[in-house]
């Protein structure tokens, strides 16, 4: 069997054989099969009828709940191999035979109702590198947990609500696990609408009440209450309004909260580092666990992060083409 060859091309683009498989495009690319890790909508297109699409079944009803109509996917291909992420519900890497392992996004770490990325050994490993760079070392989740229930505590001490902001598939669902035991909760629209899906899979997550911004505004009780929101500005008109008329503590939630620049950046009260990537050290275990003689790196830090494995020893350059923006992130 001839080896892979991998290029950048609307996506990632892998020639083996005679077939070509193209990973997480951003427009229509023809190849014989496509695949879509995971149904956050930077890594989502909307595909021709005559695409064939890997993608678990999970996040096919996911991307459908989101506009995003995969058709008929699915979850195995001759020399095939789909291994969970960790990264959100439903998200997948792929190998292709014992030559290719992608990982789109990933977490090297089990979160809640969530495990960590699964590996296996491959000649060549494309990684995403968000957080690819000796910065970005994330707390454990469990003393995170434990510093927010304290700030939840003291906030409803003193009468006043609090909103867990963090993007609406994925980190909202977290935060839903994480802080349950807090009455009432109420859970954004959008946010709702990603629960039910969890809650029809079978993550324990509680019944709240349903918050539409566009009629109930002015309608939430005054005293202390928990919301999850998707994530916004304190600037934005939802939250200022929040803060105004309720006294809400705004929280924010993401990886680059290491940067202590970023609470700022979103005007949130309080913000704190839980990522549903890997960090600089998962990402360097991850590499040392896939054993690759080559690897590409996508996303974020992705040339630092290659420019670090070559004086590991290991053969690393960025796909580069493949950029995204940093707006891209955690959508
Ligand atoms: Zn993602």
């Amino acid at each position: 069997m001839g080896g892979a060859s991998v290029t950048a091309n609307g996506g990632i683009q892998v020639d083996m054989s005679k077939t070509r498989y193209v990973l997480d495009p951003h427009t229509r690319v023809r190849a014989d099969y496509t695949f879509v890790s995971h149904a956050h909508i930077d890594h989502m297109h909307t595909p021709s009828k005559s695409e064939r699409i890997i993608a678990s079944s999970v996040t096919n009803e996911l991307a459908k709940a989101r506009g995003y109509d995969l058709g008929d996917t699915v979850e195995a291909a001759e020399g095939v191999e789909l291994l969970d992420s960790g990264h959100i519900l439903g998200s997948r890497a792929i190998r292709i035979g014992d030559e290719v392992y992608y990982t789109g996004d990933a977490s090297g770490r089990a979160r809640a109702f969530l495990g960590k990325c699964k590996t296996r050994q491959a000649r060549i490993l494309v990684m995403e590198t968000t957080y690819g760079t000796p910065d970005y070392v994330f707390p454990s989740t469990a003393k995170l947990v434990k510093e927010v229930n304290s700030l939840i505590s003291s906030a409803y001490d003193r009468g006043n609500p609090v909103v867990l902001m963090g993007y609406p598939l994925g980190k909202a669902q977290l935060l839903s696990y994480y802080f349950s035991s807090w009455d009432p909760i109420f859970y954004h629209e959008a946010v709702a609408e990603m629960n039910r899906i969890h809650m029809e899979h079978g993550v324990p997550l509680k019944a709240g009440k349903r918050f539409d911004p566009s009629e109930d505004m002015d309608r939430l009780p005054h005293g202390p209450w928990l919301m999850v929101s998707p994530m916004a500005s304190g600037r934005s008109r939802l939250m200022a309004h929040l803060k105004k008329k309720y006294g809400a503590v705004l929280v924010a939630f993401s990886g680059w909260a290491m940067g202590s620049g970023y609470k700022y950046m979103m005007g949130a009260d309080y913000s704190f580092p839980l990522s549903d990537h890997c960090d600089y050290q998962e990402l360097l275990d991850l590499v040392q666990s896939v054993s690759p003689e080559m690897v590409y790196t996508v996303h974020g830090f992705a040339a630092e992060f290659a420019r670090d494995l070559k004086k590991m020893g290991f053969s690393a350059r960025p796909l580069a083409a493949y950029q995204s923006t940093l707006s891209d992130y955690e959508v």
